[in-house]
């Protein structure tokens, strides 16, 4: 079932990074494990796939424990009191979407003696629900890291608003990737799930966090 749903998704990947000029091994998938016991995610690891995401710490912690070798991506909302944590188990934070959370990283990497890299999650839908920095807001805030030599900001991240037709969304992807054309916040472009992952490869896509179309549907 695992191996059946990781074939389906890299051929849709390939044919994805077909229609946008690119080859597949430019677009990481990044899978996302939250719900999913630690036996499946050594089984997704048995297939070749190294990257995963999770977005609580309290959940991740025991999955990124039990398999250390493996990279993990924070990709949920971070609190600034649980900086140190992520940054101590995870490669890469997805969700950088405020001052006071560069304050905490910038910090931590100081203590640390670390590098720190992350994206910045930008809200390109203008959900209320959503977290991140507002697209008219990017270019000074990606200023102001500048000054924060511990961070490393590799690119950015957007949560599309959950549609049915994946089409609908294009806008948001194309938005995002204009952002990240415009330049100062790193080459990187998270984004895209199960629902719309090959829109957002279309789009420029570089990381997509795929977590049902993987593991099956979530309950709850
Ligand atoms: C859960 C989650 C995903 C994956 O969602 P699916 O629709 O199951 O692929 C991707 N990104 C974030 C931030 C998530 O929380």
């Amino acid at each position: 079932m695992l191996a059946e749903n990781l074939n389906h998704i890299r051929g849709e990947i390939a044919q994805a990074a077909k229609r946008s000029g690119r080859t597949p091994d430019q677009i990481r998938i990044i899978a996302v494990t939250k719900t999913v016991d630690v036996e499946q995610v050594r089984a997704a690891a048995a297939l070749g796939l190294h990257e995963f995401g999770e977005n609580r710490f309290q959940e991740a912690r025991d999955k990124v424990n039990a398999l250390p070798g493996l990279t993990w991506h924070f990709i949920g909302h971070l609190q600034s009191n649980k900086v140190r944590d992520v940054i101590n188990s995870f490669s890469l934070i997805h969700s950088l979407d405020r001052l006071s959370l560069a304050e905490a990283i910038q910090r931590w990497g100081e203590r640390l003696d670390r590098h720190v890299s992350v994206l910045v999650q930008v809200n390109v839908s203008g959900e209320d629900s959503k977290y991140g920095v507002d697209p008219e807001g990017l270019p000074d805030f990606l200023a102001v890291l500048r000054d924060f030599d511990r961070i490393r900001v590799e690119g950015l991240m957007t949560m599309a608003p959950w549609v049915d037709d994946p089409e609908a969304v294009r806008p948001v992807f194309r938005r995002l990737r204009q952002l990240r054309d415009a330049g100062g916040g790193g080459a990187e472009l998270s984004m895209g799930m199960t629902n719309d992952y090959a829109v957002a490869i279309e789009e420029g896509a570089t990381m997509v966090r795929i977590g049902s179309a993987l593991f099956g549907k979530r309950r709850g």
